[in-house]
């Protein structure tokens, strides 16, 4: 009987200390686009920049952890930091469509209850996650576009801004490039993928996204962009579309993605990956690896995703040159990434 209770004290033992450091456990990963990002052809000025932008957005998210805060807070910190950013392809600095304008796409997902909320095609929100947040939490709906989704905002006291103020030179200079290639190849709808390729590196792409875990052990994932350069007005890609481009379910995990848009939603891209986490019991990394090495690669799908599960293990994951990527676990030191290999 004392051999009984002994080891029954053990267990209990076991069991509290695992939950106590679990319960201590908080993590955040962010990505500021997948795309032909090389080392080469960058200065030492712009990767700095970069850097020093993508240390800037991580440290806002988790110090909303750290202080207690809710994940979907932390995800909305971090993203708000580059969407006011013109080097991201979100907010300040999104692409231009094929016409010279700015539409803008967003999405947020709480991993709690699937709750989740999304606008598309907005011209006059300089933060669109913070709309799509509201969507998700002041709305009975999921998504809104274009108009109604800006009629919602002002509803909302949102204010609406002029779509010059997304105007930078570099995304001209992309835009100008791409019309060229499209209309010497007259290929607008046909070959996008020509008109990405003919963009000066290193700004091809650059759409932001965030993942994270709060202490109450939630998660919460979110995504911001442009878009792609040249877009036909009126498309819609991945990240505002709730399984492709953003996911988040605390019993698999969050997902943010990045890269040519078309292929993410056919591929189902982020809801792929956390499925093959619950049902498979893969880790983030090997779920991640599989969707988008052996799923998009084959089909010329490109990009890449962040990964995070309930139990803070982060996936960085792209079949690209590179991708503009940061993570930090609680106690750790962060870490930022804009080459390599994964
Ligand atoms: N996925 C985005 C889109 O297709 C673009 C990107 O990630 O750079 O709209």
């Amino acid at each position: 009987m004392n051999k009984l209770i002994w080891i029954a004290a053990c267990l209990l033992c076991l069991f509290s200390t695992a939950h106590a450091s679990e319960s201590a456990r908080f993590a955040i990963a962010i990505h500021g686009g997948a795309g032909t990002i090389e080392k080469s052809k960058m200065t030492p000025e712009k990767e700095a920049a970069y850097r020093a932008k993508l240390e800037e957005a991580l440290n806002a998210g988790y110090a909303v952890l750290e202080k207690g805060g809710a994940s979907l807070d932390a995800v909305v910190a971090a993203i708000n930091v580059m969407e006011d950013s013109p080097l991201f392809n979100a907010g300040r600095g999104a692409v231009y469509t094929y016409d010279g304008a700015h539409e803008l796409d967003a999405s947020i997902m709480d991993g709690r209850d699937r709750q989740a909320g999304a606008v598309a095609g907005v011209k006059h929100v300089a933060n669109p996650i913070n709309l799509a947040r509201m969507v998700m939490e002041d709305s009975p709906f999921v998504m809104l576009s274009g108009e109604g989704a800006e009629a919602f905002a002002r509803s909302r006291g949102v204010p609406m801004v002029d779509n010059k103020i997304f105007d930078t030179e570099q995304r001209r200079e992309q835009l100008d490039r791409a019309k060229e290639k499209l209309d010497r190849e007259n290929k607008q709808d046909k070959d996008y993928r020509a008109a990405v390729e003919a963009l000066p590196v290193p700004f091809r792409m650059g759409t932001v996204g965030a993942v994270a875990l709060d202490q109450q052990g939630n998660l919460a994932a979110g995504t911001s962009t442009g878009g792609m350069t040249a877009k036909r007005y009126g498309r819609i890609g991945d990240s505002p579309v709730i399984g492709a481009g953003t996911f988040a379910d605390n019993r698999s995990c969050a997902v943010s993605a990045t890269g040519h848009g078309e292929y993410f939603i056919r591929y189902n891209v982020a809801a792929d990956i956390c499925t093959r986490v619950e049902y498979q019991n893969k880790s983030v990394v090997q779920a991640a690896d599989e969707v988008i090495k052996q799923v998009l690669m084959p089909v010329g799908g490109t990009g890449g995703v962040i990964v995070l599960d309930a139990r803070g293990n982060i996936a960085l994951t792209f079949n690209t040159k590179g991708m503009y990527r940061a993570s930090r676990v609680a106690g750790q030191p962060a870490e930022v990434a804009i080459f390599g290999s994964r």
